[in-house]
C-alpha cells in the first residue's frame, strides 16, 4: 500500500520529509518501507527483557518481525527512543550487517537524518500504548 496509483498503473511515490543528502534519503526510504512491509508490528513495553536473559533489560529487540522498545531504559539512559527504531529497522532491512555494522549504522543515520525525518518516524511507527506483550524466545 505504497504511493497512489497513477492513470497508466504505475505506482507514484509518497512523498517523505527529506534530509539534502540523497544517500541518506535512500536509506531512510529503504527504512520506512522496510516497516512499512517486513515489520509486523512495533510495540513499547515499559519494562522490556531480554527473552533469553530475563535479568538483561533492553532498549529494543527485533523477534519474528516485530520490533519491541522499552520505554524505561530510554528513560534512564536519556537516549531517544527513536534511534532504537532505526537500529532494529537496520536489523531488519540490512539482516547481513553485524551488531558493530548496525550501531555504526544507526550512528551516521542519527546524524545526518533531518529533525523531519526523525519526526517522521516517531509519529509514524511508535505507538503510544505500552503493551504487555513478550518477545518470544530464541
Ligand atoms: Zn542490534
Amino acid at each position: 500500500m505504497n504511493g497512489l496509483k497513477t492513470l497508466n498503473g504505475t505506482r507514484e511515490r509518497r512523498c517523505l520529509p527529506r534530509s539534502g543528502d540523497a544517500l541518506v534519503d535512500f536509506v531512510f526510504r529503504s527504512l520506512v518501507d522496510t516497516l512499512e512491509r517486513g515489520i509486523e508490528a512495533v510495540h513499547i513495553k515499559k519494562v522490556l527483557r531480554d527473552p533469553d536473559d530475563r535479568r538483561r533489560e533492553l532498549h529494543g529487540i527485533l523477534r519474528e518481525r516485530k520490533i519491541f522498545l522499552g520505554r524505561r531504559k530510554h528513560r534512564l539512559r536519556k537516549t531517544p527512543i527513536v534511534s532504537t527504531l532505526i537500529h532494529e529497522a537496520i536489523h531488519a532491512a540490512f539482516p547481513i550487517l553485524s551488531e558493530r555494522g548496525v550501531l555504526r549504522l544507526e550512528q551516521i543515520l542519527w546524524t545526518m537524518l533531518s529533525n523531519p525525518q526523525k519526526r517522521y518516524l516517531r509519529h509514524r511507527f511508535i505507538p503510544r500504548h505500552e503493551v504487555k506483550t513478550e518477545p518470544s524466545r530464541d
